[in-house]
């Protein structure tokens, strides 16, 4: 099923207010947008922990409804700032209840014509994981991965990261009082959210938008608000060394490394930036990854390749290479998209790749495929954002 929003290239008025949506805003940016309509120090703070209120907890999608705020302050919000999520331009839904939306993202400065971002919701019985992007495209270009392929086009800001999760909500009525979609597979129950985890495996290389990944951990997890635990949280990285450390002193998520080979000759080949930071120094970085305990493990991905990386032997050195680092190891079966050279390997050879980790004591689960008929599963999602050319720039400046 595929659901495309007729109004949205025509809503030219609100791609064009860039900057001024407070949805995914921290703490101290509310703080700056109050300061600006002249607000004294001493009311903000209150005002901050009221808005915060209503943007993170209600999910609050106009200013009227913050009946706790006076009105004369409510009007001047409304006349500088909004509450504006980005676009839905498309929703598909899987027959397995997999859900993917295309996100419009308005432009962040008088350049920016405004990108395109995909997200994905893979409910189960006990939890609902979304999928979000850190990046438009991916600067990295791992040989499996479709992402890859597209050239970047830019960071994601704080409160993009952020936008991803509330336009998630709002879709699957998961803030208070909102009634959840009646066509979906969606987790319930006393205390049950639709959306429970948030990993970062969309689109992008987190570690390569380092900052504003860290923030919008921040505002994802803040107690009063969003309230995710960051022990589910999860960021995956294809392996930027220097900024794992970095990572779990900041942002003090969970860690999931895409580690897919076990010699470097063919990492080199798969993931090419293992040129750069080679297994062993990839793994002395998980080893001594902040917080990392046996109830806080790092999660090493694995996409199986038929007859590139499947084999026993590569099962049993992956169990030694991993020795002392308290790990849990995801077999993901590659998802094959349009021109990849890869093939997925097949069922008995992954099981019995399975069996071998999990003999040695791993918890080997393999990613069943969600999504698989709308090309929404790992490494298939890639947007039509393309950089615009240096011509056609110029034309946008002349216009
Ligand atoms: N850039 C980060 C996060 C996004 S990719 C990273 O590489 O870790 C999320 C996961 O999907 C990674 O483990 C990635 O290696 C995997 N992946 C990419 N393409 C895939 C494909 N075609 N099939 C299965 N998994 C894939
Ligand atoms: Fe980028 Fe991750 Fe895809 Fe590699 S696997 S190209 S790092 S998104």
């Amino acid at each position: 099923m595929s659901i495309t929003d007729p109004h949205f290239a025509k809503d030219e008025a609100a791609q064009l207010r860039f900057g001024t949506s407070l949805v995914g805003a921290s703490r101290s940016d509310l703080a700056a947008a109050l300061r600006s309509l002249g607000l004294a120090d001493r009311e903000i703070r209150m005002r901050v922990a009221q808005l915060w209120h209503w943007i993170y907890f209600q999910g609050a999608t106009s200013f009227d409804m913050m009946l706790n705020i006076g009105k004369p302050l409510r009007a001047s919000l409304q006349q500088h700032y909004t509450l504006e999520r980005p676009q839905v331009v498309a929703e598909q839904i899987s027959l397995d209840g997999t859900r993917k939306w295309l996100l419009r993202l308005p432009p962040v400065d008088e350049r920016d014509r405004g990108a395109e971002v995909e997200c994905v919701y893979i409910p189960e019985t006990d939890r609902g994981t979304l999928c979000i992007s850190s990046q438009v495209g991916c600067t990295l270009t791992c040989t499996f991965c479709h992402t890859g392929t597209q050239k970047l086009v830019r960071n994601l800001t704080q409160r993009e990261i952020v936008q991803q999760l509330i336009v998630a909500r709002d879709r699957l009525g998961d803030f208070p009082g909102q009634t959840p979609p009646s066509n979906g597979l969606i987790p319930s129950g006393e205390g049950v959210r639709a959306v429970s985890n948030i990993v970062f495996m969309g689109m992008g290389e987190p570690l390569y938008n380092f900052d504003n990944v860290c923030e919008a951990v921040g505002v994802l997890a803040d107690g009063d608000g969003l309230s995710l635990s960051k022990r589910r949280i999860t960021i995956s990285t294809s392996g930027v060394v220097p900024q794992i450390a970095p990572l779990g002193d900041r942002a003090g998520s969970m860690l999931a490394i895409s580690l897919h080979a076990v010699r470097d000759e063919l990492r080199n080949r798969l993931v090419p930036l293992n040129k750069k930071y080679p297994i062993k120094d990839l793994l002395d970085a998980c080893r001594s990854y902040p917080g990392v305990s046996n109830a806080r493990r790092i999660t090493f991905e694995y996409v199986m390749l038929k007859g590139v990386n499947d084999s026993p032997a590569e099962a049993i050195e992956l169990v030694r290479l991993l020795k002392g680092i308290p790990a849990k190891i995801n077999l993901i079966p590659f998802n094959p998209w349009p021109g990849s050279e890869f093939e997925c390997s097949d069922w008995e050879t992954i099981e019995r790749f399975s069996d071998i980790v999990f003999n040695a004591g791993y918890a080997s689960p393999v990613r069943t495929p969600r999504g698989r008929d709308i090309l929404a599963a790992c490494g298939q999602l890639k947007s039509e954002t393309q950089k615009l050319s240096a011509r056609a720039r110029l034309a946008l400046d002349e216009a």
